[in-house]
C-alpha cells in the first residue's frame, strides 16, 4: 500500500541530554506510522535517528533509510529498514532525502541537523522545491535559535517573508498535521482525521 505521505526526519545522531528528546522522537515515529506514513531519514541506528526509526516501524509506518558508506559503520546502518539505500556521498543522502519527501521535519540535533534544515530551508526560498519546512521546539532547545533568527530579520539579512517559509512549534499534535496539510495531502489520501 502506497504511504499516505512521506515525511524526512533531520535529527541528533546522539541521543542528547534530556528523556524528553528521546520521548519525543519515539512520538514523532508513532505518528506517522500511526497515519500511515513514511519516514525518510539518514538511515542509521544511533541515537534519535534510530529512536524516531524503530518507532515508526513499530506502529505500522514505512521506513526509507538512505546513508553514505562512508558513515555506515559510525552512524550503525539500519538495513532493516523497509527501503534502505546506501549511496555514494552525503550530497547524494541529501538529495535523495529531499527528494523522496513531501515535507521536512527538525528535530533536536547537532550541526549535521543544523546544516540539513538550513539547506532544505534555502532550497526552498530559491524555489528549488515548495515543501513545507517543521521545527520542532522540543524542551526549548531551538529557543536560542529563534531568538537569533529574530535578530537576523531585526538586522536585515532575513526577510518576513523567509521567515514564513519554515513552522514552528512546541507540539507535534499541532505541526505535523500541519506540515502534511501544506504539502497538500490531506485530501483523497485518508488524512482527513488528521
Ligand atoms: P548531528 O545532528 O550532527 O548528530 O547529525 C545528524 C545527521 O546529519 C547525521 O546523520 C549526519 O551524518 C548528518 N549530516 C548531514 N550533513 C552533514 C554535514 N555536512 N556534516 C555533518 N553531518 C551531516
Amino acid at each position: 500500500m502506497k504511504p499516505a505521505f512521506s515525511l524526512c526526519v533531520y535529527c541528533g545522531s546522539r541521543p542528547g541530554r534530556l528523556e524528553a528528546f528521546t520521548q519525543t522522537a519515539k512520538a514523532v515515529g508513532e505518528w506517522i506510522g500511526r497515519h500511515q506514513g513514511q519516514l525518510v531519514y539518514g538511515g542509521g541506528n544511533s541515537g534519535l535517528m534510530g529512536i524516531v526509526a524503530v518507532a515508526t516501524q513499530q506502529a505500522g509506518g514505512r521506513v526509507v533509510g538512505i546513508i553514505p558508506h562512508s558513515l555506515a559503520e559510525k552512524e550503525l546502518a539500519r538495513d532493516d529498514c523497509d527501503e534502505f539505500h546506501l549511496v555514494d556521498n552525503m550530497h547524494q543522502r541529501k538529495h535523495m532525502m529531499a527528494e523522496r519527501a513531501d515535507a521536512f521535519l527538525a528535530l533536536p540535533g547537532g550541526i549535521g541537523t543544523f546544516e540539513e534544515f538550513f539547506e532544505v530551508w534555502t532550497w526552498r526560498q530559491l524555489g528549488y522545491h515548495n515543501k513545507p519546512i517543521g521545527l520542532l521546539n522540543v524542551d526549548g532547545y531551538y529557543d536560542g535559535l529563534l531568538a537569533f533568527m529574530n535578530t537576523t530579520v531585526n538586522d536585515g539579512f532575513v526577510s518576513d517573508w523567509q521567515m514564513t517559509l519554515i513552522q514552528q512549534s512546541a507540539n507535534l499534535e499541532q505541526l505535523l498535521p500541519l506540515l502534511i496539510q501544506k504539502a497538500g495531502l490531506s485530501e483523497g489520501k485518508g488524512l482527513d482525521a488528521i
